[in-house]
């Protein structure tokens, strides 16, 4: 069974994630979507709302599952008995950053990185641009699930 870890922080979730998800469901038997947990970091949406925008967007995709975890990604994938972590690209700089860290893992562990490209039409969304509009009071609605709501 191929199972991947579709980790990140989904603050909110977006069609850019949604589009990256839903082509992932075409190469994995299963997807855990699974919100890294970052003491640090603060966040626009608590973790049940932002666990709830996913949950409710993929309600009838039984290989969706939506955790979280906190600590190493690749520590998470190995208790979930997870083989791939799948991430998505949209630019240059999410390349070099990606790289970086997928090196890592595979130094750290055997689980594979499958990056997916971005849709065309989705790459310029982002969840800080999403917030951005949010805190100015623009409309959102076109740039992520319906599931997210104020
Ligand atoms: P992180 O905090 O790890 O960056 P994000 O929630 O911002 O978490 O992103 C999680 C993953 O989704 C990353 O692999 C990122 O490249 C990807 N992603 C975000 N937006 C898009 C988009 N518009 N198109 C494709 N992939 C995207």
């Amino acid at each position: 069974m191929k199972k991947a870890v579709f980790p990140g922080s989904f603050d909110p979730i977006t069609l850019g994630h949604y589009d990256i998800i839903e082509r992932g469901l075409g190469l994995f038997d299963e997807i855990i979507i699974a919100i890294g947990v970052n003491a640090d970091k603060k966040y626009m949406f608590t973790l049940e709302d932002r666990m709830r925008f996913i949950s409710d967007a993929f309600q009838n995709e039984p290989k969706i599952k939506v955790m979280s975890y906190s600590g190493l990604t690749i520590d998470f994938c190995q208790q979930q008995q997870a083989g791939f972590i799948l991430r998505g690209l949209r630019n240059p700089a999410d390349f070099e950053f990606e790289k970086a860290i997928a090196h890592t893992n595979r130094k750290l562990s055997e689980i594979e990185t499958v990056f997916l490209l971005t849709s065309s039409g989705k790459s310029y969304i982002s969840s800080s641009i999403v917030r951005d509009v949010i805190r100015n009071n623009g409309d959102y609605t076109g740039l992520v699930p319906d599931t997210v709501r104020l």
